[in-house]
């Protein structure tokens, strides 16, 4: 008896303790100096009220009051922005070349089908490694099919990254040597029928946008197909993606209606017509600076000329990545490192050599002439690690001529627009999804500072 009555005054205690502690209906982050991703100039001393996933409003003190029931983070000292947007990833791609056999052959070490099976169960490491470093969306330009549908999964899921996929990539190229013979990256366009009925089935399993890896612009015939398949894209009211690194192959791109054109072109700089049909458009000009050189950084690990480097004070890269880096000298006797090319990976500087003067020179051209510029690392290529690549890209960018201000809107508000998810999120503002991130450190004065990472909220989940 003694005992039922202990238990029913524990209960008592236990029901009078969850009354008042009740959960907060609002989070307020409150003091910090906001930039809202649209490239408004700052406000100082904002408030952001946010209830459950959602911005309710945003301003100054004077705009914002703070409702009752919140739970306030003083924030003054600090910078909000919205999350940060990596407009170019590959999911089924690791960093390094077991995901890229046609980069360096080790499928003897790797066995390519299993490295992409691996890839396709265990995206949540490369969700953890995006929100790590501040990174609350992704768009994937190109993968199997299966990339499709990481978009619903990560969509539900309250600790991954919001992300786009386009599936595989229509392209002249013929036996990739990363296919599967059950699952394709790269889908050969050998007819129009090819590209109608990758256009309908990618469009029905909805994916966002529709990739071309490559055109031969010269080459009547096959611009035919692509033309095909653009009219279906229209159709479908998808979006077309073009990998585009030269003159003549972007323009043909652009003439058939493409909105998001990924890598920079390499080979020569830019003309007007290019710019008038990208402007007509609205194009937005994706272009990955350092990707190209992170091939050479995984080379150079890989013949044993120097280790590669992971800036990573966070520790947002999973242990199998830093592994496989780790590792990459167990490669030195390959074959490919007997050659002249050594010579090359030897020659290279990782301080001078790290962009390509074209890109920089036709990045500077876009910027001036007003096309969007979109945030995009090309991360999982060799050398390109998913999530702190994204420092390395802006930085690379800001180094390029183009100043912080507008690379915070590059990295978020464009890339969300490139995503076709602008409604959602790119932005701070009321209505939209609370994706944000907070910095020690002023990112409009250098963009390195986006490596000051104090916290990051996705969906309305402070990190
Ligand atoms: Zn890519």
């Amino acid at each position: 008896m003694k005992n039922v009555q202990f238990l029913i005054t524990l209960y008592a205690i236990a029901v009078m303790a969850a009354c008042t502690t009740t959960q907060p209906d609002y989070t307020v982050i409150k003091g910090a100096t906001l930039f809202d991703g649209s490239g408004s100039e700052p406000v100082s001393n904002s408030i952001l009220v946010i209830q459950g996933n959602r911005i309710i409003c945003t301003g100054s003190l004077e705009e914002c009051e703070i409702p009752e029931n919140s739970e306030v983070l003083d924030m003054a000292g600090k910078y909000v922005t919205p999350g940060l947007v990596d407009a170019h990833v590959h999911f089924f791609q690791t960093g390094f070349f077991d995901s890229r056999p046609d980069g360096l052959d080790i499928t003897e070490t790797y066995p390519f089908a299993e490295v992409v099976a691996y890839q396709q169960l265990n995206p949540q490491r490369y969700f953890d490694a995006y929100l790590c470093s501040g990174i609350t969306a992704v768009y994937d330009v190109g993968g199997m099919s299966w990339s499709v549908g990481l978009q619903e999964a990560a969509e539900l899921n309250p600790n991954a990254p919001h992300v786009a996929a386009s599936g595989p990539l229509l392209t002249p190229a013929q036996g990739a040597p990363f296919d599967l013979p059950s699952d394709k990256v790269l889908v050969p366009l050998n007819s129009k029928e090819d590209g109608i009925k990758t256009v309908q089935y990618l469009s029905a399993l909805g994916s966002t946008g529709i990739k071309f890896w490559q055109i031969r612009s010269g080459d009547e015939e096959y611009m035919s197909r692509v033309e095909a398949a653009a009219d279906e894209i229209r159709r479908q009211g998808n979006q077309m993606i073009v990998h585009a690194t030269q003159l003549e192959q972007a323009k043909a791109a652009l003439r058939n209606g493409t909105t998001l054109l990924v890598h920079s072109v390499s080979d020569q700089e830019v003309d007007d017509e290019f710019i008038q049909l990208a402007l007509e458009n609205g194009t937005i000009y994706n272009p990955t600076l350092i990707v190209s050189s992170g091939y050479m950084l995984a080379y150079r690990a890989a013949a044993d000329i120097e280790p590669f480097e992971i800036h990573d004070p966070n520790h947002c890269v999973d242990e199998k990545t830093r592994e496989l880096m780790e590792t990459a000298p167990q490669f030195r006797e390959h074959s490919l490192f007997s050659g002249s090319l050594v010579e090359r990976f030897q020659n290279f500087d990782p301080e001078t050599d790290r962009v390509n003067e074209t890109d920089v020179l036709n990045l500077l051209k876009v910027y001036e002439a007003g096309i969007p510029i979109a945030v995009g690392t090309d991360a999982g290529n060799p050398g390109t690690l998913h999530g702190i690549s994204i420092y390395d890209e802006l930085e690379a960018m800001q180094q390029a001529g183009i100043p912080a201000m507008d690379l915070i809107v590059m990295a978020t508000k464009n890339g969300a627009l490139a995503m076709q998810r602008f409604d959602d999120f790119g932005t701070l503002e009321a209505g939209k999804l609370a994706n944000l991130i907070i910095l020690e450190e002023d990112p409009s004065e250098d963009i390195a500072n986006m490596r000051s990472l104090l916290h990051v909220m996705i969906k309305g989940n402070l990190r």
